[in-house]
């Protein structure tokens, strides 16, 4: 079972996603790390769904960022 965080700490590391010049908001997916699935197309971004990742405790921001 994946642990998820607070809704506090989720809605937190969202805030954070939509400041970050990284991120980018594609038709149908949302808010992802970066271009969605690929990893590192641009530096340091897992290419993640954002509703999904920022939910998972043991996640991370590639950027340190959270
Ligand atoms: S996870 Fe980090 S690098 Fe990716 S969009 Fe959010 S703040 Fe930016």
């Amino acid at each position: 079972m994946l642990d998820r965080v607070k809704s506090l700490d989720y809605e937190k590391r969202i805030e954070i996603c939509k400041l970050c010049p990284a991120v980018r908001n594609s038709k149908g997916i949302g808010l992802t790390c970066g271009i969605f699935l690929l990893k590192n197309y641009i530096p340091e971004t897992c290419g993640c769904k954002l509703s999904w990742k920022a939910k998972l405790k043991d996640q991370s921001c590639p950027q340190k960022k959270w």
